[in-house]
Protein backbone atom coordinates (compact mmCIF):
# COMPACT_ATOMS: atom_id res chain seq x y z
CA UNK A 1 0.00 0.00 0.00
CA UNK A 2 1.29 3.37 -0.93
CA UNK A 3 -0.06 6.20 1.19
CA UNK A 4 0.82 9.76 0.24
CA UNK A 5 -1.61 12.34 2.71
CA UNK A 6 0.04 15.37 1.67
CA UNK A 7 -0.65 16.94 -1.47
CA UNK A 8 -1.39 20.49 -3.16
CA UNK A 9 -3.22 20.94 -6.87
CA UNK A 10 -3.40 24.22 -8.88
CA UNK A 11 -6.41 25.45 -6.71
CA UNK A 12 -3.49 26.79 -4.40
CA UNK A 13 0.30 26.58 -4.83
CA UNK A 14 0.95 23.23 -6.96
CA UNK A 15 1.26 23.21 -10.30
CA UNK A 16 -1.04 20.40 -11.68
CA UNK A 17 -5.01 20.16 -11.96
CA UNK A 18 -6.87 18.35 -9.62
CA UNK A 19 -7.52 15.99 -12.17
CA UNK A 20 -3.94 15.76 -13.38
CA UNK A 21 -2.88 15.30 -10.19
CA UNK A 22 -5.05 12.13 -9.30
CA UNK A 23 -4.35 10.64 -12.58
CA UNK A 24 -0.67 11.12 -11.33
CA UNK A 25 -1.15 9.26 -8.21
CA UNK A 26 -2.40 6.35 -10.33
CA UNK A 27 -0.06 6.01 -12.84
CA UNK A 28 2.63 5.94 -9.91
CA UNK A 29 0.76 3.52 -8.22
CA UNK A 30 -0.47 5.25 -5.10
CA UNK A 31 -3.73 3.29 -3.36
CA UNK A 32 -4.25 6.40 -0.95
CA UNK A 33 -3.68 10.43 -2.20
CA UNK A 34 -4.65 13.05 0.65
CA UNK A 35 -5.36 16.48 -1.30
CA UNK A 36 -4.85 19.09 0.82
CA UNK A 37 -4.86 22.25 -0.76
CA UNK A 38 -3.97 25.79 1.34
CA UNK A 39 -7.34 26.76 2.64
CA UNK A 40 -9.55 26.20 0.34
CA UNK A 41 -11.69 23.11 -0.69
CA UNK A 42 -12.20 24.29 -4.39
CA UNK A 43 -10.14 20.94 -5.48
CA UNK A 44 -12.38 18.49 -4.30
CA UNK A 45 -14.97 18.13 -6.70
CA UNK A 46 -12.94 17.54 -9.22
CA UNK A 47 -10.42 15.05 -7.58
CA UNK A 48 -13.35 13.28 -6.47
CA UNK A 49 -15.03 13.11 -10.13
CA UNK A 50 -11.32 11.56 -11.49
CA UNK A 51 -10.61 9.39 -8.53
CA UNK A 52 -13.66 7.54 -8.55
CA UNK A 53 -12.95 7.09 -12.72
CA UNK A 54 -9.05 6.19 -12.24
CA UNK A 55 -9.60 4.29 -8.86
CA UNK A 56 -7.41 6.42 -6.17
CA UNK A 57 -8.79 5.76 -2.48
CA UNK A 58 -9.04 9.67 -1.71
CA UNK A 59 -9.40 11.21 1.01
CA UNK A 60 -10.28 15.09 1.17
CA UNK A 61 -8.22 18.04 3.34
CA UNK A 62 -7.28 21.46 3.63
CA UNK A 63 -3.99 22.18 4.94
CA UNK A 64 -5.27 25.37 6.74
CA UNK A 65 -2.53 27.99 7.79
CA UNK A 66 -2.54 28.25 11.37
CA UNK A 67 -0.41 30.47 14.00
CA UNK A 68 0.76 28.95 17.60
CA UNK A 69 2.41 31.44 20.12
CA UNK A 70 3.14 34.01 17.41
CA UNK A 71 4.39 31.47 15.18
CA UNK A 72 2.90 30.27 11.73
CA UNK A 73 1.84 26.36 11.83
CA UNK A 74 -0.03 24.34 8.97
CA UNK A 75 -2.88 22.04 10.06
CA UNK A 76 -3.70 19.07 8.39
CA UNK A 77 -7.57 18.95 8.38
CA UNK A 78 -9.18 15.57 7.38
CA UNK A 79 -12.70 14.93 6.22
CA UNK A 80 -14.41 17.68 7.71
CA UNK A 81 -17.96 18.77 6.45
CA UNK A 82 -16.67 22.06 4.48
CA UNK A 83 -20.17 23.79 5.49
CA UNK A 84 -19.75 24.06 8.58
CA UNK A 85 -19.71 27.74 8.94
CA UNK A 86 -17.20 28.41 12.02
CA UNK A 87 -14.79 26.48 9.44
CA UNK A 88 -16.17 28.13 5.87
CA UNK A 89 -16.24 31.54 7.47
CA UNK A 90 -12.46 31.31 9.15
CA UNK A 91 -11.39 29.48 5.93
CA UNK A 92 -12.68 32.98 4.18
CA UNK A 93 -10.84 35.34 6.55
CA UNK A 94 -7.50 33.75 6.03
CA UNK A 95 -8.41 33.74 2.30
CA UNK A 96 -9.20 37.09 2.16
CA UNK A 97 -5.96 37.78 4.27
CA UNK A 98 -4.00 35.91 1.38
CA UNK A 99 -5.87 38.22 -1.13
CA UNK A 100 -5.41 41.42 0.81
CA UNK A 101 -1.29 40.72 1.11
CA UNK A 102 -0.87 40.55 -2.34
CA UNK A 103 -0.53 44.12 -3.26
CA UNK A 104 0.76 44.97 -0.20
CA UNK A 105 3.82 42.33 -1.25
CA UNK A 106 3.82 43.98 -5.43
CA UNK A 107 3.93 47.51 -3.77
CA UNK A 108 7.53 46.24 -1.72
CA UNK A 109 8.51 44.94 -5.35
CA UNK A 110 8.06 47.83 -6.81
CA UNK A 111 9.81 49.74 -4.43
CA UNK A 112 12.85 47.77 -4.71
CA UNK A 113 12.48 48.51 -8.49
CA UNK A 114 11.07 45.87 -9.94
CA UNK A 115 7.79 46.49 -12.61
CA UNK A 116 5.19 43.88 -11.80
CA UNK A 117 1.78 44.20 -11.17
CA UNK A 118 -1.46 42.31 -10.15
CA UNK A 119 -2.20 41.12 -13.92
CA UNK A 120 1.27 39.35 -13.83
CA UNK A 121 0.41 37.39 -10.89
CA UNK A 122 -3.09 36.77 -12.40
CA UNK A 123 -1.69 35.74 -15.35
CA UNK A 124 0.49 33.10 -14.05
CA UNK A 125 -1.78 32.08 -10.99
CA UNK A 126 -4.53 29.89 -13.37
CA UNK A 127 -7.06 28.63 -11.00
CA UNK A 128 -5.83 29.49 -7.80
CA UNK A 129 -8.24 30.21 -4.90
CA UNK A 130 -5.98 30.34 -2.52
CA UNK A 131 -3.29 33.00 -3.70
CA UNK A 132 0.16 32.78 -2.50
CA UNK A 133 3.81 33.67 -2.90
CA UNK A 134 4.38 31.21 -4.83
CA UNK A 135 3.03 32.48 -6.99
CA UNK A 136 4.21 36.06 -7.05
CA UNK A 137 6.95 34.12 -6.92
CA UNK A 138 5.92 32.52 -10.45
CA UNK A 139 5.24 35.92 -11.85
CA UNK A 140 9.09 36.89 -10.99
CA UNK A 141 10.36 33.91 -12.68
CA UNK A 142 7.83 34.62 -16.30
CA UNK A 143 9.18 38.79 -15.90
CA UNK A 144 13.06 36.72 -15.64
CA UNK A 145 13.35 38.72 -12.22
CA UNK A 146 14.65 35.16 -10.69
CA UNK A 147 15.29 31.55 -12.07
CA UNK A 148 12.90 29.67 -10.02
CA UNK A 149 10.64 29.87 -6.60
CA UNK A 150 13.72 28.97 -4.66
CA UNK A 151 15.16 31.92 -5.56
CA UNK A 152 11.95 34.72 -5.18
CA UNK A 153 11.90 32.96 -1.60
CA UNK A 154 15.53 33.02 -1.14
CA UNK A 155 15.90 37.24 -2.21
CA UNK A 156 12.34 38.53 -1.80
CA UNK A 157 9.81 36.37 -0.42
CA UNK A 158 11.00 34.66 2.29
CA UNK A 159 10.11 35.27 6.42
CA UNK A 160 13.87 37.72 6.54
CA UNK A 161 13.28 38.99 2.68
CA UNK A 162 12.54 42.84 1.82
CA UNK A 163 9.15 41.82 -0.01
CA UNK A 164 7.70 39.91 3.02
CA UNK A 165 4.14 40.85 3.89
CA UNK A 166 2.22 39.49 7.26
CA UNK A 167 -0.79 38.13 6.52
CA UNK A 168 -4.00 36.83 8.53
CA UNK A 169 -4.16 32.77 9.89
CA UNK A 170 -6.16 30.93 12.02
CA UNK A 171 -5.50 30.33 15.65
CA UNK A 172 -4.17 26.89 15.67
CA UNK A 173 -6.36 25.55 18.86
CA UNK A 174 -9.59 26.86 17.61
CA UNK A 175 -9.10 25.57 15.24
CA UNK A 176 -8.06 22.03 15.88
CA UNK A 177 -11.32 21.91 17.81
CA UNK A 178 -13.39 23.27 14.69
CA UNK A 179 -12.56 20.84 12.66
CA UNK A 180 -13.33 18.41 15.29
CA UNK A 181 -16.98 20.03 15.27
CA UNK A 182 -16.55 19.95 11.41
CA UNK A 183 -16.37 16.11 12.26
CA UNK A 184 -12.90 15.91 10.93
CA UNK A 185 -9.17 14.87 12.09
CA UNK A 186 -6.15 16.91 12.38
CA UNK A 187 -3.02 16.24 11.82
CA UNK A 188 0.46 18.64 12.45
CA UNK A 189 1.85 19.16 9.11
CA UNK A 190 5.59 19.08 8.70
CA UNK A 191 5.90 20.15 13.01
CA UNK A 192 9.48 20.90 13.10
CA UNK A 193 10.57 21.34 9.75
CA UNK A 194 13.17 23.78 8.99
CA UNK A 195 12.70 27.55 8.57
CA UNK A 196 10.12 26.87 10.70
CA UNK A 197 10.26 28.17 14.34
CA UNK A 198 8.65 25.36 16.13
CA UNK A 199 9.93 26.00 19.80
CA UNK A 200 6.51 26.33 20.80
CA UNK A 201 5.73 22.72 19.47
CA UNK A 202 7.55 20.87 21.84
CA UNK A 203 6.17 18.06 24.19
CA UNK A 204 3.84 20.66 26.45
CA UNK A 205 2.71 22.25 23.23
CA UNK A 206 2.15 19.26 21.49
CA UNK A 207 0.08 17.49 24.47
CA UNK A 208 -1.96 20.63 24.69
CA UNK A 209 -2.78 20.19 21.38
CA UNK A 210 -4.09 16.77 21.62
CA UNK A 211 -6.01 17.97 24.79
CA UNK A 212 -7.60 20.19 21.75
CA UNK A 213 -8.30 17.40 19.99
CA UNK A 214 -4.92 16.85 17.63
CA UNK A 215 -5.06 13.32 16.22
CA UNK A 216 -1.58 12.97 14.48
CA UNK A 217 1.57 14.36 13.73
CA UNK A 218 3.25 13.88 9.99
CA UNK A 219 6.96 12.85 10.60
CA UNK A 220 7.85 11.61 7.30
CA UNK A 221 8.57 14.78 5.29
CA UNK A 222 11.41 16.00 3.34
CA UNK A 223 12.31 19.04 5.23
CA UNK A 224 12.90 16.69 8.64
CA UNK A 225 16.15 15.10 8.85
CA UNK A 226 16.13 11.94 10.23
CA UNK A 227 17.05 12.45 13.79
CA UNK A 228 14.46 15.08 13.88
CA UNK A 229 11.73 12.39 12.65
CA UNK A 230 13.25 9.99 15.09
CA UNK A 231 12.50 12.78 17.87
CA UNK A 232 9.04 13.76 16.65
CA UNK A 233 8.06 9.68 16.24
CA UNK A 234 8.69 9.30 19.74
CA UNK A 235 6.96 12.75 20.73
CA UNK A 236 3.95 10.61 18.50
CA UNK A 237 4.66 7.85 20.98
CA UNK A 238 4.70 9.28 24.00
CA UNK A 239 1.42 11.19 23.22
CA UNK A 240 -0.39 7.92 21.63
CA UNK A 241 -0.61 10.51 18.01
CA UNK A 242 -1.26 9.01 14.73
CA UNK A 243 1.89 9.22 12.78
CA UNK A 244 1.60 10.28 9.18
CA UNK A 245 4.06 10.34 6.21
CA UNK A 246 3.96 12.10 2.82
CA UNK A 247 5.33 13.97 -0.15
CA UNK A 248 3.77 17.75 0.47
CA UNK A 249 3.74 17.40 -3.50
CA UNK A 250 3.24 20.70 -5.54
CA UNK A 251 4.08 19.28 -8.58
CA UNK A 252 7.12 21.30 -10.72
CA UNK A 253 6.10 23.81 -7.99
CA UNK A 254 8.32 22.10 -4.87
CA UNK A 255 11.80 20.29 -5.54
CA UNK A 256 12.53 17.40 -4.15
CA UNK A 257 9.05 16.36 -3.25
CA UNK A 258 8.12 13.93 -5.43
CA UNK A 259 4.55 12.07 -4.73
CA UNK A 260 5.00 9.28 -2.17
CA UNK A 261 8.70 10.28 -1.51
CA UNK A 262 7.22 9.31 2.31
CA UNK A 263 3.88 7.61 3.37
CA UNK A 264 1.97 6.37 5.90
CA UNK A 265 1.60 3.09 7.56
CA UNK A 266 -2.19 1.63 6.55
CA UNK A 267 -2.40 0.83 10.35
CA UNK A 268 -1.81 4.52 11.19
CA UNK A 269 -4.73 5.21 8.25
CA UNK A 270 -6.89 3.07 9.74
CA UNK A 271 -6.35 5.14 13.11
CA UNK A 272 -6.77 8.25 11.55
CA UNK A 273 -9.66 7.08 9.25
CA UNK A 274 -11.43 5.60 12.96
CA UNK A 275 -11.20 9.22 14.64
CA UNK A 276 -12.42 10.49 11.60
CA UNK A 277 -15.59 8.06 11.79
CA UNK A 278 -15.83 8.63 15.29
CA UNK A 279 -15.87 12.52 14.80
CA UNK A 280 -18.01 12.34 11.95
CA UNK A 281 -20.61 11.04 14.28
CA UNK A 282 -20.16 12.78 16.92
CA UNK A 283 -20.92 15.81 15.66
CA UNK A 284 -23.73 14.27 12.85
CA UNK A 285 -22.43 16.76 10.36
CA UNK A 286 -22.20 15.78 6.69
CA UNK A 287 -18.51 14.77 6.25
CA UNK A 288 -17.24 13.96 2.50
CA UNK A 289 -16.66 9.94 2.35
CA UNK A 290 -13.14 9.19 2.28
CA UNK A 291 -13.82 7.49 -2.03
CA UNK A 292 -12.72 3.93 -2.24
CA UNK A 293 -12.63 2.70 -6.12
CA UNK A 294 -15.31 0.23 -6.77
P1 LIG B 1 2.08 31.58 1.42
O1 LIG B 1 1.07 30.50 1.41
O2 LIG B 1 1.79 32.67 0.47
O3 LIG B 1 2.37 32.11 2.80
O4 LIG B 1 3.44 30.91 0.91
C1 LIG B 1 3.94 29.81 1.61
C2 LIG B 1 4.05 28.60 0.72
O5 LIG B 1 5.12 28.81 -0.17
C3 LIG B 1 4.40 27.35 1.47
O6 LIG B 1 3.25 26.68 1.90
C4 LIG B 1 5.16 26.54 0.47
O7 LIG B 1 4.27 25.73 -0.26
C5 LIG B 1 5.76 27.58 -0.45
N1 LIG B 1 7.21 27.80 -0.26
C6 LIG B 1 7.84 28.21 0.85
N2 LIG B 1 9.17 28.32 0.64
C7 LIG B 1 9.38 27.98 -0.65
C8 LIG B 1 10.53 27.87 -1.50
N3 LIG B 1 11.75 28.19 -1.06
N4 LIG B 1 10.34 27.47 -2.77
C9 LIG B 1 9.12 27.16 -3.23
N5 LIG B 1 8.00 27.24 -2.49
C10 LIG B 1 8.12 27.64 -1.23
ZN1 LIG C 1 2.16 25.03 -0.75
FE1 LIG D 1 2.94 23.31 4.68
FE1 LIG E 1 1.80 21.57 1.98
Amino acid sequence: MRIDLHTHSDRSDGTESPAELVKRAHAERVDVLGLTDHDTTESWQEAADVAERVGVTLVRGIEVSCTYAGSGVHLLAYLPDPTYPPLAEELDRVLAGRNSRLPATLERLRDLGIDIDVHDVRRVAGETAAMGRPHVADALVALGVVADRNEAFDRFLGPQGPAYVHRYAADLETMIRTVGDAGGVTVLAHPWARRHDHSALDHDGVARLRDAGLAGLEVDHEDHRPEVRERLRELARELDLVVTGSSDYHGLGKIGHELACNTTAPEELDRLLRLAADAAARTSRDTPEVLVPR
